[in-house]
């Protein structure tokens, strides 16, 4: 059940806008591709890593046969800037990265494309209170009613400070103080 808000005593006015942090995301949810692409990309860089250790074992075997103590250390000097910094540096940082990416469950409680299409259905104008589908727009201190709700797409455009168009999770978010996920299912 979403309540009607008042703008003017709403809580967070004069906030400006902020990144929303989704908590429960999972990756398959936004973009089902990214799973062959995860692991396509772990393969190349295990694989680099992989190659790096097999050219530093060849490399260390040669040197010990063949080079003198100053060479030893010029060709490591060698090996680690146009071989192993090539093929390893940061790569297992983003190896650690994408395992995360791919531990994300799908579905978490239910939560997915169809209910954030659902939410994003709500009308605005059940959330803010518009006057001639004009309101005081909740994103910034805005002394005018800047606010234009387009009830054919159900979203709102700030012609003042923000200069940008909002959905109804968006809407629910600022007014509410609560994150992508909370907003979702409170739109039901
Ligand atoms: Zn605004």
């Amino acid at each position: 059940m979403v309540e009607k808000n008042n703008l003017i005593n709403n809580k967070q006015y004069g906030e400006t806008p902020q990144p929303v942090s989704h908590t429960a995301f999972c990756l398959e949810d936004y973009m089902p591709e990214a799973k062959a692409i995860i692991v396509e990309k772990l393969a190349e860089y295990r694989g680099d890593i992989f190659l790096a250790e097999a050219l530093e074992k060849k490399m260390s075997d040669v040197i010990y046969m063949n080079a003198t103590k100053e060479q030893e250390t010029l060709w490591w000097l060698l090996f680690d800037k146009y071989i192993w910094s090539k093929l390893v540096d940061g790569k297992e940082k983003n190896i650690a990265r994408l395992v995360r990416l791919q531990n994300t469950k799908k579905g978490g409680g239910g939560f997915g494309d169809a209910e954030i299409a659902r939410a994003k259905e709500y009308p605005i104008d059940e959330l803010i209170e518009f006057r001639n589908k004009n309101a005081r727009c909740p994103f910034h201190n805005d002394s005018h009613a800047s606010l234009y709700y387009y009830q054919k797409n159900n979203n709102a455009y700030c012609f003042g400070a923000c200069g940008r168009s909002f959905d109804s999770i968006d809407i629910y978010q600022m007014l509410n103080g609560v994150d992508f996920i909370s907003a979702v299912k409170a739109l039901q």
